[in-house]
């Protein structure tokens, strides 16, 4: 694998990110590839480690050490194929991944890990580049329709693999575009929407059919969906935002981050001259000019940060309530552990404050609209045992409040009540066997059943979610190849194949977020 002894002589080289101050000017992606050389270069770094740990840290058990190797030789066409067989969307995951793979890399034991992101997403831009991912339409059609209800990348993977099994599949989205949380909660400075649409295209061609607009529950119940088709794949994500319950709470210029991420990203379209809906009127969210607080230190809260800056807010904190990170390794998640946390991200780069160990007791405001922030330094390991430090009280300045605190589960109103789902301890929908719900021929997977966790996880869920359906279907076996492929492929074994997967679904408490984004490690 690699050149033997090449992580000894090379350094690792990551993505190359552009000049914050520059960057915040605009809303393009503020990261690109090496060149091509140095991208060999890296994949020679793979180190052929006999037990290769990222399999076992990606959630989709990518066969890395083997296109490292291909990279490393020159052998991009080849690449893909093995990078495809068991990631339907590598362009989504060599984007905002945050890389369980490269913690779990045993480089990083001692060294900086492998850039495998970088080469992962050079991998799928140079096959686009080349032509060589085209529309494959299923061979045979059996004839059974499956309608799968979320078109985030649980919903995209499920889709696309029941599509290749033959199955007919429609998807429903109640937004104007595919893609979930990847359109409208991910910045287009970290994932550009064209991305999205470039492989919805080729799955559209592929076979699948889309309809926008469309909120089942809304416009089409679920019963009715019930009626028309085979199989129902519920995947409509994790998205009812926990509130803060603290005085005040209610006060006008408190948003939950969602409603302002929508905004900005649906802003960033119109402004493209991409179909957007429009905001009603007197429901504008903007920071531009005012005094931002950003409340939770994940993901959510940190592309708010970059939002912000964007939109030139006089100032930026994010009060986190997790404690300030030990200087080096994180003794809570050490090798070959993602961490939770990092010293900064993109968005911090970019300017603005966190605040660590912070907890908001509440808000003070001026003719209905809040004008301050309440808070106290805490000490604790987690969200739930949070000690305040006595006398540690101070009060902050603020115009606009985002409330990044997690979610709490699926929204229950439009499918989940009226199918009659059951739910788990979480509120998520509960499964048995995998990936079968409690009512017959009704199946969930991504966030809606484990909770928010990342991309590379709905992606892994919706791939294994397809295989059950497809039995259940009575499909033929999905081609021998690609089931041989699949991890944990089967019920009973999948729930405890990945390690990440049960971390997302256990050990990750109500209110915890992982902090994602490129390359958090090394250059
Ligand atoms: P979702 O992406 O939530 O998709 C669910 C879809 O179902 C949505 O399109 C929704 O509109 C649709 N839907 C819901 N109800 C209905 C209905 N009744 N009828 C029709 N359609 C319906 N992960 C990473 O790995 N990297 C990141 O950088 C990252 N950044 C994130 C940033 C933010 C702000 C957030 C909130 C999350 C982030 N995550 C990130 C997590 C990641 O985006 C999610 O885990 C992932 O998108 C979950 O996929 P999903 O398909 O299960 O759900």
């Amino acid at each position: 694998m690699g050149e033997l002894g090449a992580f000894l002589k090379i350094h690792r080289v990551g993505f190359d990110k552009r000049d914050p101050e520059r960057r915040v000017g605009d809303y393009d992606q503020y990261f690109s590839l090496q060149p091509e050389p140095e991208l060999r270069h890296q994949g020679a770094r793979c180190m052929d480690c006999g037990v290769p740990f990222c399999h076992e840290g990606c959630p989709l058990g990518n066969l890395i050490p083997d296109w490292n190797d291909l990279i490393y030789r020159g052998k991009w066409r080849e690449a893909i194929d093995v990078l495809h067989a068991t990631n339907n969307f590598p362009e989504f995951t060599g984007l905002i991944c945050p890389a369980p793979c490269e913690s779990a890399c045993v480089l990083n034991i001692n060294d900086d890990p492998v850039t495998i992101e970088q080469i992962e997403l050079a991998i799928v831009e140079r096959a686009y580049a080349e032509g060589w991912i085209t529309p494959n339409p299923p061979v045979r059609r059996t004839g059974r329709t499956v309608a799968v209800i979320g078109s985030g990348p649980a919903g995209l993977a499920v889709a696309a693999e029941l599509n290749q099994s033959g199955h007919s599949v429609t998807v429903y989205e109640r937004d104007e575009g595919p893609g979930g949380l990847l359109r409208f909660g991910v910045p287009d400075a970290k994932l550009e929407k064209w991305i999205i649409d470039r492989r919805v295209s080729i799955l559209e061609q592929e076979g699948i059919e889309f309809v926008y607009d469309a909120e089942v529950g809304a416009g089409v119940s679920a019963q009715e969906l019930q009626e028309r088709f085979d199989a129902i794949v519920v995947a409509i994500g994790s998205r009812v935002p926990r509130g803060l319950d603290v005085p005040n709470h209610d006060l006008a210029g408190i948003h939950p981050a969602m409603d302002y991420l929508y905004q900005r990203n649906r802003w960033v379209a119109a402004n493209q001259g991409r179909p957007a809906r429009g905001t009603p009127a007197g429901g504008e969210i903007t920071a531009e000019g005012k005094k931002v607080i950003v409340i939770g230190g994940g993901d959510t809260g940190m592309d708010c940060i970059s939002n912000s800056h964007r939109e030139r807010a006089a100032t930026v904190v994010m009060l986190d309530v997790y404690a300030k990170l030990p200087e080096g390794e994180d003794p809570r998640s050490p090798w070959p552990l993602p961490p939770k946390r990092t010293p900064t991200t993109y968005a911090l780069d970019e300017g603005g404050k966190r605040r660590w160990g912070t907890e908001v007791t509440g808000f003070g405001g001026k003719d209905g609209h809040v004008s301050h922030v309440y808070a106290r330094q805490v000490t604790g390991t987690s969200s739930r045992d949070l000690t305040p430090v006595p006398g540690s009280e101070f009060v902050l300045e603020a115009d606009l409040v985002l409330v990044a605190i997690g979610f709490v589960g699926p929204d229950q109103a439009g499918v989940i009540a009226p199918l009659g789902l059951e739910l788990d301890r979480r509120g998520n929908v509960r499964t048995e066997q995998t990936y079968r719900t409690s009512v017959g021929r009704v199946y969930a997977c991504g966030d809606a059943r484990i909770g928010q966790s990342l991309v590379v996880t709905a992606i892994a869920e919706g791939r294994k979610c397809a295989r059950i359906v497809n039995a259940d279907l009575g499909g033929s076996p999905m081609d021998a190849d690609r089931e041989r492929l699949a991890v944990g492929a089967w019920s009973g074994e999948a729930d405890q194949t990945l390690r990440h997967e049960a971390e997302a679904a256990g050990s990750v408490r109500p209110g915890d977020q992982f902090f994602t984004g490129p390359a958090t490690r090394g250059t």
